[in-house]
């Protein structure tokens, strides 16, 4: 059954230039209404859009072609590519965020999401591990689609990694450690996809992209501090994107 799109052009694109789509990012929209942020995205001014929205009653409209450069990413980095916006589609999806007391996101939004998802995922080769959220790609400014987006639910159809519990204990690496340790945690973390790697030092940078991290793949311990069960579910990631 083909998904019922309503046509809702954006002006807030420019031209790919040639980059291939292989990255999908998703978002919370952090606004009240879905009104407030269709008119948002609408606005010449406000310079922001992403391809598609997704309202809470699972409504969906298009605001701008796959094939242009919809302007939704910002500043940020995944695997190495600065300019996520020239490679990715972006989905924004309606949802107060942190800054509304983070609402659970409604039933019937999510089965749209998930319908969208896997519709974009047939038309274009994005890797299980190029499923990301906002926040993977700017974890200093982002939050959003935030620890209450179901990523477990979406990887059990076939959108984007889950790791699973791995059920460890110990090792806590936080802010001022450093070492081998904090090394290689670093490195797990630059060869997932999230930028920049950092050296050794478990700087305010290195927390950030453990928040972000915690957000996506361990939604029940977003503490920036990076446990021994982060660091396993990041491994497990690891494999399964080799795998995937
Ligand atoms: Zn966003």
């Amino acid at each position: 059954m083909p998904l019922t799109i309503a046509d809702a052009p954006s002006p807030n694109f420019d031209e790919r230039n040639g980059a291939p789509i292989d990255i999908l990012v998703l978002h919370y929209t952090g606004m009240e209404t879905g009104e407030a942020s269709m008119t948002r995205m609408r606005d010449p001014e406000a310079k922001v859009a992403a391809h598609y929205f997704v309202d809470e009653d699972g409504a969906i409209s298009q605001l701008v072609p796959e094939e242009k450069r919809a302007w939704h990413a910002g500043v940020g980095c995944w695997k190495g590519e600065r300019d996520v916006n020239a490679r990715s589609i972006g989905i924004e999806i309606q949802n107060g965020g942190h800054d509304f007391g983070l609402p659970d996101f409604a039933e019937p939004q999510i089965v749209a999401v998930i319908a969208l998802c896997k519709e974009i995922l047939k038309r274009h080769p994005i890797p299980a591990s190029h499923v990301i959220g906002h926040s993977d790609l700017a974890p200093a400014r982002k939050q959003d689609p935030g620890e209450k987006f179901p990523w477990a639910r979406l990887a059990e159809e076939g959108i984007g990694l889950w790791p699973g519990e791995q059920g460890v204990t110990g090792g806590l690496l936080g802010l001022g450690d450093e070492g081998e340790m904090v090394a290689e945690y670093q490195m797990d973390l630059a060869t997932y996809g999230y930028c920049p790697p950092g050296h050794g030092e478990f700087d305010g940078e290195t927390a950030d992209l453990t928040r972000a991290f915690q957000r996506h793949f361990y939604p029940q311990a977003v503490t920036g501090a990076a446990d021994a069960e982060t660091r396993a579910r990041l491994k497990t990631l690891l494999t399964l994107s080799l795998t995937a």
